[in-house]
């Protein structure tokens, strides 16, 4: 057995047990990012085994066939709490921008066409906005964040949207190695950087998806107080 297949297992052993909270992710820095937001805010929750991914719940991926963030995220987390009894976290998010009255929005990840090829996105977006004074370039990255709760649990299908904004302007060229997707090319309100050019714990200090799963924490603390 491989060394991931180890971890794999490793990880879905301590989501079989005692698992309290799913996020609906693949991704280890959203489930980092999550769990530090959560570390010390419920009595009695261990954030580093209680607090799992999709995989380590064996949750099913769950095609996002919404057309809002707020359907996808949504689908996301029902779909998940049903599929594993645990309450669950999903998120979907993307970049509006000003001009193109809100698009890539949830097509973001595949705006070129392939999905997640984030060099042609962000070129084919500066493409289309090449006569776009600075005047008119304003963005955003949007953050959906759902909450579910299992029809068994106390607060038996209890459901929860919550959203989170990252302002900013569109930048000529992609500046900056850090972060993913647009982050090159965003530089946000009051900042003289893109969002690649900042630390990653500078840009989860003020980012969409910070935002969103903070202003969900009251409704994650409460479905957790009552299993
Ligand atoms: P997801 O919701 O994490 O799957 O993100 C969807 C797409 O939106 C990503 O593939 C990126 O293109 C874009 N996106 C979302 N959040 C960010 C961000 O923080 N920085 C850069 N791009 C982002």
């Amino acid at each position: 057995m491989s060394a991931e297949e180890l971890r794999g297992g490793a990880s879905a052993a301590a989501g079989a047990q005692g698992a309290r909270l799913v996020l609906a992710t693949h991704n280890q820095g959203k489930l980092r990012e999550l769990r530090e937001l959560l570390r010390g805010q419920v009595p009695g929750l261990d954030v580093d085994t209680q607090v799992v991914d999709a995989a380590a719940a064996g949750a099913p991926d769950v095609v996002e066939s919404g057309v809002t963030f707020a359907e996808n995220s949504l689908l996301k987390a029902r779909a998940v709490a049903e599929a594993t009894g645990l309450v669950a976290i999903a998120d979907d998010s993307g970049l509006a921008v000003d001009v193109l009255g809100g698009a890539p929005g949830i097509f973001s990840a595949r705006w070129a066409g392939r999905h997640g090829d984030d060099e042609a996105n962000l070129q084919l977006l500066l493409a289309q906005l090449s006569d776009v004074p600075d005047a008119h370039r304003g963005a955003a990255f949007v953050c959906a964040a759902a909450l579910a709760v299992p029809d068994t649990g106390g607060l038996r299908g209890r459901e929860v949207v919550e959203y989170g904004q990252l302002e900013g302007f569109l930048l000529r060229e992609p500046r900056g190695d850090g972060g993913f997707g647009y982050d090159p090319i965003l530089q946000p309100v009051g900042e003289d950087r893109s969002c690649a050019e900042l630390t990653s714990p500078e840009k989860n200090a003020i980012s969409h998806r910070g935002k969103a799963f903070r202003a969900l924490l009251p409704a994650i603390v409460e479905a957790l107080d009552r299993p």
